[in-house]
C-alpha cells in the first residue's frame, strides 16, 4: 500500500521556461500543475507556454543556428563533444536529485530511476557526445572531370517533442544526438512530468551552452506541441508518444513546411516462449517485459504466446510471480510498482480490464485498484486470452499480462505480425533454429532472444509500421539529425 508522502523527498527547483538561455514566465501567464501520482496532489504550478513562446523559442533556436556571431555555429565539432561530456558529468553528479523528482513526478519507484534510468540516460549522452567529431561525409567516384564528396549538415531547428513514461531517458535519446550534430533545439516535455527536463535545463546553463541552442517549453501538447508541429521555421520535429498524436504529428508537418518527422510510437509486442526455454528465466523474463515501468512501456511485451505443450505451468507460475509483485511507495526500497503516471492512464487501464473479463479472458490475478489514493492497480493477469479481444489488440500501457495459448512456430509467427504495430518481439527457447526464425520473420524494429529491454546506446531502437518512422540510439539514429549535402568539384 502507497503510504501518504507529506513531505516532498527533493526540494523543486525550476518551474519556468528556458527560452535563450533565461527562466521566463509564459507570455500569457498561465501555469499547469505537476502532481504526484502516488497521492494525486499537487507538486507545484508549472509555466505554460503556448503559440507565442513557442515563437520567441524559435526565434532563438533559429539565431543560435544561423547567426554569423553564434558561438555555436562556430563552435567546432570537438568542442561541441566536450560540452555534451560536461552536461553529463552534471548529470552524474546531480544523479540523486534528478532520480528522486523523476519518481515524485512520474511515480516510477527511486531505485528504479537511479539505477535503471540515470544510467541509461548518461550512457546516451556520452555515447552521442564520442560521435561530435566523428560524423563525416564520403568521397565519390564520379564520371570524368567532377569530384564530388559530402558534407553531413545539421538539419536545423529541432522540435522535440516527448512522453512522460521515461522523461528523463527521452530527453537524452533526443537531446545528444540533435547536439553532436550541431542543432538547436526547441523541447515539449510532457505535461504530467515537466520538472527533471527543468532541472536539466539547469545543468544545461551550468555546462555553459551558448544562447538559444536548447530551449525548454513544458505545456499541454495541443497547445505548444502543436505550434511547434505547425511551426514554419522548425526544420524536423521528432516526437516519441502515441500512435494517436504520430499522425496529427505527420498531420501538421505535411500541412506547414513538410518538416521533417522521425517518431517512435506505440506498440503490442508479442513476447514468444518455447516450451524448450528456460522456463524460471522465461517466466521472471516475461514478468519484467510486462509489468517493468507500472506497464507504462511502448515495447512492453504485452501478447504474450506460450506454447501449448508449458502453456498451464507458465500460467501458474506467472500468476504466482505477479501475486508476489510489491506495489506502494515509489521510495519504499522494497516498492516493484509504482501507481500509473495519472488518473487518465488509470481510468484507461481500468477500462481495458473490464474489457477483458466482458470478453471472457481468465483473470486469475489482480484487476484492482490499490489502497483509495494515487493511482496503483493491482499486477494483473489474464489468461486464455484471444488475438480478437480487446486486450490483445490494443496497447494498455498497464500492469496487465494478457497469456495467449499457441501450437507452432509458423502459426505464431502469422499471428505476432497481425498487428498494425511492429516495435519490439522476443523469444525464449534453447532451440537456436527457432530463436532464428522468429528474429527473420517476426516484423519488429527490435527482437530479443532470451531477453528483453535491453537498451544500448549504439544499438538503434525503433519501430516497423506504425510503431514509428526512423531510428534513435546508434549511429543510426545520428543520420535523422543530418542532412546530406553533395559538393561536387570541377577539376
Ligand atoms: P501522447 O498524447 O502521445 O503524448 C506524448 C507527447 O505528445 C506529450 O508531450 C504530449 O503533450 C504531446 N502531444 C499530445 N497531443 C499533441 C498534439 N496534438 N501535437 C503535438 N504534441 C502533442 O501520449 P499520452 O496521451 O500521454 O498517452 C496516451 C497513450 O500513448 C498511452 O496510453 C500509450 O499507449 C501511448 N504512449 C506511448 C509512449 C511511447 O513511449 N511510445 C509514451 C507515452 C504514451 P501532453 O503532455 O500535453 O500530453
Ligand atoms: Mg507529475
Amino acid at each position: 500500500m502507497a503510504t501518504a508522502i507529506n513531505e516532498l523527498p527533493v526540494a523543486i527547483g525550476q518551474t519556468k521556461l528556458l527560452i535563450n538561455n533565461r527562466w521566463v514566465n509564459s507570455r500569457s501567464g498561465k501555469t499547469f500543475s505537476t502532481i504526484n501520482p502516488a497521492t494525486g496532489e499537487e507538486i507545484c504550478q508549472v509555466a505554460a507556454a503556448e503559440d507565442e513562446d513557442v515563437n520567441d523559442a524559435v526565434k532563438a533556436a533559429r539565431a543560435a543556428f544561423e547567426s554569423k556571431h553564434s558561438p555555436w555555429r562556430k563552435m567546432s565539432a570537438a568542442e561541441r563533444g566536450k560540452l555534451i561530456h560536461r552536461l553529463a558529468d552534471l548529470i552524474e553528479k546531480n544523479a540523486d536529485e534528478l532520480a528522486r523528482l523523476e519518481s515524485l513526478d512520474n511515480g516510477k519507484p527511486y531505485h528504479v530511476a537511479k539505477t535503471a534510468d540515470l544510467p541509461l540516460v548518461l550512457a546516451s549522452i556520452r555515447y552521442y557526445a564520442g560521435w561530435a567529431d566523428k560524423v563525416q561525409g564520403k568521397t565519390i567516384p564520379v564520371a570524368n572531370e567532377y569530384f564530388s564528396y559530402t558534407r553531413h549538415e545539421p538539419v536545423g531547428v529541432v522540435g522535440q517533442i516527448i512522453p512522460w513514461n521515461f522523461p528523463l531517458v527521452m530527453l537524452a535519446w533526443k537531446l545528444a544526438p540533435a547536439l553532436a550534430t550541431g542543432n538547436t533545439i526547441v523541447m515539449k516535455p510532457a505535461e504530467q512530468t515537466p520538472l527533471t527536463a527543468l532541472r536539466v535545463g539547469e545543468l544545461i546553463l551550468e555546462a555553459g551552452f551558448p544562447e538559444g541552442v536548447v530551449n525548454l517549453l513544458p505545456g499541454y501538447g495541443p497547445t505548444a506541441g502543436a505550434a511547434i508541429v505547425r511551426h514554419m521555421d522548425v526544420d524536423k520535429v521528432a516526437f516519441t508518444g502515441s500512435t494517436e498524436v504520430g499522425h496529427l504529428i505527420m498531420e501538421g508537418a505535411a500541412k506547414s513546411n513538410l518538416k521533417r518527422v522521425t517518431l517512435e510510437l506505440g506498440g503490442k509486442s508479442p513476447n514468444i516462449v518455447f516450451a524448450d526455454a528456460n522456463m524460471d528465466q522465461a517466466i521472471e523474463g516475461a514478468h519484467f517485459a510486462l509489468f517493468f515501468n507500472q506497464g507504462q512501456c511502448c515495447c512492453a511485451g504485452s501478447r504474450l504466446y506460450v506454447e501449448a505443450k508449458c502453456y498451464d505451468e507458465f500460467v501458474e507460475k506467472s500468476v504466482a510471480r505477479a501475486k508476489q509483485r510489491t506495489v506502494g511507495d515509489p521510495f519504499d526500497p522494497k516498492t516493484e510498482q509504482g501507481p500509473q503516471v495519472d488518473e487518465t492512464q488509470f481510468d484507461k487501464v481500468m477500462g481495458y480490464i473490464e474489457a477483458g473479463k466482458k470478453d471472457g479472458a481468465a483473470l486469475l490475478q489482480g484487476g484492482k485498484r490499490v489502497g483509495n489514493k494515487g493511482y496503483f492497480i493491482e499486477p494483473t493477469v489474464f489468461a486464455d486470452v484471444r488475438d480478437d479481444m480487446k486486450i490483445a489488440e490494443e496497447e494498455i500501457f498497464g500492469p496487465v499480462m494478457s497469456i495467449i495459448k499457441f501450437n507452432d512456430i509458423e502459426e505464431v509467427i502469422e499471428r505476432s505480425n497481425r498487428t498494425s504495430y511492429g516495435l519490439a518481439a522476443a523469444v525464449w527457447t534453447r532451440d537456436i533454429g527457432k530463436a532464428h526464425a522468429i528474429a527473420n520473420n517476426v516484423r519488429a524494429g527490435t527482437v530479443w532472444i532470451n531477453c528483453y529491454d535491453v537498451f544500448e546506446p549504439g544499438a538503434p531502437f525503433g519501430g516497423f509500421k506504425q510503431s514509428g518512422i526512423g531510428r534513435e540510439l546508434g549511429e543510426y539514429g545520428l543520420q535523422q539529425y543530418t542532412e546530406i549535402k553533395t559538393v561536387t568539384i570541377k577539376l
